[in-house]
């Protein structure tokens, strides 16, 4: 499994922000948004599941998934 599915397999299972990778505030013009825990990539995705934006980290070479310092 590489990266990107992997980090879009714990979106879709995040009951947080139901699946969305982030968390929406507000409503209307007047709203923001944060990234969700589960979003290791700040990924934005659109109504396809297609990745919109990430933070960069999903290009680089090979980050350890595992044994986050954190
Ligand atoms: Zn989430």
């Amino acid at each position: 499994m590489d990266k990107l599915e992997y980090a879009l397999r714990q979106i879709r299972n995040c009951d947080f922000c139901g699946g969305t990778g982030n968390l929406y505030y507000g409503s209307g013009e007047d709203y923001d948004f944060e990234v969700c825990a589960c979003n290791t990539y700040e990924l934005i995705l659109d109504e396809d599941g297609s990745v919109l934006w990430d933070n960069g980290m999903l290009s680089e070479p090979e980050l350890l998934m595992s044994g986050e310092a954190r």
